[in-house]
């Protein structure tokens, strides 16, 4: 039975949800390939990440040491060599972060194994993985077969595969394995962890997005949308327009020069529908869509669409609310 390797992503002690999606993903190509679910922990003394993964995995193969407290693009690489030399897994994949677009190309480098970068799916095909990217800015998908190999390194698109939370499974074993003695010394070392602002928000994390496109008119309209979203519960985003005027900071952007969401409902407000603003919500549940040009792009991807002015439906929204 061969193997594939997921490699656990976390910080300042929490495990990201790239993690679950890649262990989520990793679990339906077990069961098409029959093959086992490592997870691989690599994580300062005593992080005790393991528990929470053992329910997710087969086995967790857990290095834990000071030196891992923090991400190490050259000890990682360092140590996943020697896991790959050693176990052969089938498939190893890690999240198209910051942490994998340092890790996967020299590691692919140092095993010689062929690499797919930012996979917005992973299918089987004669027996073996064939990946779908996304070419010209989300416009096209592309499926990507690669050549025989020992093994095949994929990096994963956050957002790209189900809510973390939709499965977890039986108690895999843990195995903790002693530190290699003879790590080379890292050419990087960690300085600081910046953390974005108080008062700056991660709409990648949110459940639900109201969002506005240059539709809304004028930066003064946004305080009503923001009202609305307040009262929904909801997290303010936008198309790159409002950002290119500065009525919004960079970080409310949806799409693929902004961030990729997956929230449960997308309201979008006012938004056309360019390939480059869906492309960032392909991973969203239900998206709901108010336009006052029935033909706008956007309703062919909505589930729900209001073919009317934004501000009449915001209002009324807010009467509903207000009533409820
Ligand atoms: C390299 C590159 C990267 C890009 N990256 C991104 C990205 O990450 N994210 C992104 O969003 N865009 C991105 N773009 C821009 C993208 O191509 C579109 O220009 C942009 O998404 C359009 O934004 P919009 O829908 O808000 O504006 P528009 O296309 O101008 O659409 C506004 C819509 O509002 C509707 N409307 C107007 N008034 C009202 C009203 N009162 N009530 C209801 N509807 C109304 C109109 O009918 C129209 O459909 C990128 C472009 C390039 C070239």
């Amino acid at each position: 039975m061969g193997e594939i390797c997921v490699v656990i992503e976390h910080r300042k002690g929490e495990i990201r949800d790239i993690t679950f999606e890649m262990l989520f993903k990793a679990r339906e190509l077990c069961r098409a390939f029959s093959h086992r679910l490592t997870a691989l922990v690599l994580a300062g003394k005593d992080s005790g990440l393991a528990n929470g993964l053992a329910k997710w995995a087969d086995r967790v193969v857990v290095f834990e040491d000071d030196r891992l407290e923090t991400f190490n693009a050259d000890l990682y690489k360092d140590i996943l060599n020697r896991v790959i030399q050693e176990d052969r897994p089938f498939m190893t994949l890690m999240g198209h972060t910051s942490w994998g677009m340092d890790l996967a190309p020299a590691l692919s480098v140092k095993t010689g194994l062929p690499l797919a970068t930012d996979c917005v799916d992973i299918q089987a095909k004669d027996g073996r993985p064939m990946v779908v990217r996304q070419i010209y800015s989300g416009k096209l998908f592309s499926r990507v077969s690669f050549k025989e190999s020992p093994g095949y390194l994929i990096t994963v698109r956050p957002g790209a595969f189900l809510p973390p939370d939709a499965e977890a499974g039986s108690e895999g074993e843990v195995v903790n394995q002693d530190m290699p003695a003879d790590l080379a010394e890292p050419r990087t070392t960690f300085v600081e962890f910046v953390d974005t602002g108080a008062g700056e928000i991660d709409i990648t994390q949110a459940d639900l997005l109201v969002s506005i496109g240059r539709g809304v008119g004028e930066e003064e309209n946004i305080a009503t949308i923001r009202e609305l979203a307040d009262r929904m519960g909801a997290t303010l985003s936008c198309s790159r327009p409002v950002v290119d005027k500065n009525w919004l900071p960079k970080f409310h952007q949806v799409g693929t020069s902004g961030k990729s969401v997956r929230p449960k409902v997308y309201l979008a407000l006012g938004i056309s529908g360019a390939f480059q603003h869906v492309a960032g919500i392909t991973g969203a549940g239900t998206v709901i869509a108010v336009n006052k040009d029935r033909k706008a792009p956007i309703f062919r991807v909505a589930d729900y669409g209001v073919a009317d002015d934004l501000f009449k439906v915001a209002d009324a929204l807010k009467e509903k609310l207000a009533g409820a």
